[in-house]
């Protein structure tokens, strides 16, 4: 009990930096701008998430059972929905109560905004019309440096598939997994079902989203001993709830919704690419975790606390840096190592069909195994302040430029780090294309 409470304290500051990747939409545009079905897809008609669900409620209220029949015998430790929450049609609903109907099945937070908007290609040059504010897409404070645009689009618009999937790739940070557990600031929470927040620090709100946005699936059974709310993630529910939806959208002529939905199910699966996502503690021993924590629990807490500072450092820095550098790229319209990684299509064949098991058997399976190499990457190569130095919190004075600090760097250490993150980026390519193809094939599935 005592080791699991330590545990648990190890993830305080790792969960509260859980934005993988940082912001999605950049590489997805790289990984999908050149994928047939994206990239030849007829342009689709913007429609409100009101009208979707108005017109088709009948099949949603049916999908959504189905979703949680799926959900009870498919993810572990699965906290069943309460039903309450059951989504039931009704003519006589206003767009308002039809819409939280369907966020309380969903699960999410009830002031998810599902703004209509796009984010536009950074490489597709300057952006010339008006900036929608942060506030109408995201429901989190505005942070000092954002690196988002968003623009507004209207119903009836047309807008190429292509910028409605990679938008939509980075939504799932916009404020939908906040405060979903029971001890966490707010109403909603109280109503779900997921219990108390897996780990973290309920009071946090990156942490409130952690448990939706990580997966845990090859540890250590010592660290499952130890630590049995690591298996309370989420990531395969929303995968599923999101990838479903998109199939029963384009099943019934909502196009628009149906590459809407594919984004945010992409969000999901891109997330677990990142090692610092699929890993409790990337670079350190079980033995050393574990002798950690049991120092803690006798009164010497400074090992502990050095190894969650390093953790949470190491993690955004690696984040911060493969950020600028494909933000750079497409900035400069450069065809960088880590561009042609995202967009090279050559290995998504090697990898089986898209299926149920994909994301633990195969994609996690994958990225787990980078996290010790890439930890060790990064202790060699960035500055012994970022990721080195447990008195120093990376990004604490503002937004860091990790390409400036490693320029000096000699190159054949700086191209170890560049040749594992285009490794990482080329699966996040290839396994993004093929949950593509997963839900393609499931709509010309009769
Ligand atoms: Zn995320």
């Amino acid at each position: 009990m005592k080791i699991k409470c330590s545990l648990l304290a190890l993830f305080i500051l790792v969960s509260t930096h859980a934005m993988a990747w940082g912001n999605h939409t950049p590489p997805s545009y790289r990984a999908l701008e050149n994928m047939p079905e994206v990239a030849n897809a007829t342009p689709v008609k913007v429609e409100s998430l009101d009208a979707f669900l108005k017109a088709e409620e009948q099949g949603i209220a049916a999908l959504m059972a189905k979703q949680e029949i799926w959900a009870r015998a498919n993810v572990d430790a699965y906290a069943a929905r309460p039903t309450a929450l059951d989504y039931k049609a009704n003519p006589n609903y206003t767009d308002a109560a039809r819409r939280l109907a369907f966020f309380k099945a969903l699960r999410i937070a009830q002031d998810s905004r599902f703004a209509l908007y796009i984010h536009p290609d950074a490489r597709a040059g300057e952006i010339t019309v008006p900036l929608l504010p942060y506030s109408t897409v995201h429901t989190l404070p505005e942070p000092p440096v954002v690196s988002e645009r968003f623009i507004a689009i209207n119903p009836g618009d047309t807008v190429s598939v292509l910028q409605v999937v990679a938008s939509a790739s980075s939504e799932p940070d916009y404020g939908l997994d906040i405060n979903l557990f029971e001890d966490n600031p707010g109403e909603w929470g109280k109503t779900y079902g997921f219990g108390t927040l897996s780990f973290g620090n309920p009071a946090y709100t990156y942490s409130s989203q952690a448990p939706f946005h990580m997966g845990f699936f090859h540890e250590s059974s010592v660290i499952y001993k130890a630590g049995p709310f690591l298996k309370r993630t989420f990531p395969l529910l929303r995968a599923h709830q999101y990838s479903t939806l998109a199939v029963l959208a384009f099943k019934t002529g909502h196009p628009y919704w149906g590459w809407r939905f594919t984004g945010l199910a992409l969000h999901y699966i891109q997330d677990l690419t990142q090692p610092y996502h699929a890993r409790l503690s990337p670079g350190e021993s079980t033995p050393r975790v574990i002798s950690a924590n049991v120092l803690a629990m006798i009164g010497l807490p400074s090992m502990k606390q050095n190894i969650i500072v390093l953790l949470g450092n190491r993690h955004m820095a690696l984040e911060q840096y493969q950020s600028q550098i494909v933000r750079n790229a497409a900035k400069a319209k450069a065809d960088t190592a880590a561009v042609l990684a995202l967009r090279n299509g050559s290995k998504d064949a090697s990898y089986p069909p898209w299926s149920d098991s994909y994301i633990k058997e195969v994609l996690t399976a994958q990225s787990a195994t980078y996290a010790d190499r890439v930890a060790g990457i990064l202790i060699a190569t960035l500055p012994g302040e970022f990721v080195n130095d447990p008195t120093q919190t990376f990004g604490s004075n503002g937004d860091v430029d990790v390409v400036g600090a490693i320029s000096k760097v000699d190159a054949a250490q700086r191209a170890e780090l560049d040749n594992a993150i285009a490794e990482m980026l080329g699966n996040y390519g290839a396994h993004s294309r093929n949950l593509i193809r997963g839900i393609q094939k499931l709509v010309k599935t009769p």
